[in-house]
């Protein structure tokens, strides 16, 4: 029925413009990777400041084109929400995750943790509480070994839903942690509400950090902020030295960024974990 269904699609193609075609044979490709199994998770190391050890995570989607490629999240990750695949793929990447921060755990790394990406459309479309059930029961990963990054606009829409998923997913024991803080909406009435964790300091804030006063004062203010409120900071981005120098001095948390490591696949985290004995 796929087939036939691919088939009707490519009926109209002559009357599209580059674009939509474009749009298109990423989601008919993406259907396919999804089907095959050949999307892919990298990891990206946590880092905490204070001591440089890798605390954790961040699952990160690949996808490697028919012609070997990979395809960037930026480029089909929109497609995939406008076409609703990303529940299927946000189900996929949360069974993945878990069973591979379970392995860990398995193999003594107790201490790992890893973060999912949610995208809104999981919260509208999907049964995101019964995903997280699922990905947590069939892995046997402990809820506060998983993180969800949420964005701001998941906790600005919807609100009454959302408060209820949330809570209920709290009650799994499972840490929330806001992604690309600062960048999307200026209300923080949501940070009194719900029971975030983790601000997640969007990367356009640090990566100039070092030169420019102004990020300096938006980085210290957020975490000022947030450690009244009892929650940590992660800061993405980071590239140089100088900046996680300067990012330790504001008492930020923890870091991220190709300073200390690209998004990797699994056996590498694995070879990272067991050479610094964690
Ligand atoms: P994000 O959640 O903000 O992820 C961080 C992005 O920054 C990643 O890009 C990562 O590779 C990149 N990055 C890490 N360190 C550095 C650095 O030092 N400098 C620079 N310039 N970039 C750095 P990536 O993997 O291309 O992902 C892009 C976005 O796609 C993610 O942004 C996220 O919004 C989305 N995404 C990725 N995986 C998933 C997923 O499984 N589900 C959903 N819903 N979205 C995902
Ligand atoms: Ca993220
Ligand atoms: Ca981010
Ligand atoms: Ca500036």
């Amino acid at each position: 029925a796929k087939g036939a269904g691919r088939n009707t699609f490519r009926f109209f193609d002559t009357h599209m413009d580059a674009e939509v075609e474009e749009r298109l044979r990423l989601r008919n490709g993406l259907h396919r990777a999804l089907d095959a199994g050949t999307l892919l998770l990298h990891y990206q190391p946590v880092v905490n400041l204070a001591t440089g050890a890798m605390e954790g995570v961040e699952a990160l989607i690949r996808w490697r084109g028919e012609d070997g490629q990979f395809i960037p999240p930026a480029r089909f990750i929109p497609v995939a929400e406008e076409s609703g695949l990303i529940v299927s793929i946000g189900d996929w990447v949360l069974g993945e995750a878990c069973r591979q921060a379970a392995r860990w755990h398995a193999d003594g790394h107790t201490g790992m943790k890893v973060a999912v990406n949610l995208s809104a459309l999981q919260f509208r479309r999907g049964d995101v509480e019964r995903s997280v059930v699922e990905a947590l029961r069939k892995s046997g990963l402990p809820g506060h070994a998983l993180t969800l990054e949420l964005t701001e606009s998941i906790l600005i829409s919807d609100t009454e839903q959302v408060l209820s998923v949330i809570r209920n997913l709290k009650r799994l024991g499972v840490r929330l942690a806001i992604d690309d803080f600062g960048t999307g909406y200026s209300s923080l009435s949501y940070l009194k509400r719900l029971a975030v964790d983790t601000l997640k300091i969007d990367r356009s804030f640090v990566g100039d950090l070092a030169r420019d006063p102004d990020d300096a004062a938006i980085v210290a203010a957020v975490v000022t902020m947030a450690h009244s409120l009892g929650l940590l900071t992660v800061a993405e981005g980071v590239e140089d030295e100088e900046t996680r120098r300067q990012l330790h001095a504001l008492g930020c948390d923890h870091a991220q960024g190709y300073h200390f490591a690209r998004p990797l696949p699994a056996a590498e985290i694995t070879r990272l974990l067991s050479e610094a004995g964690l």
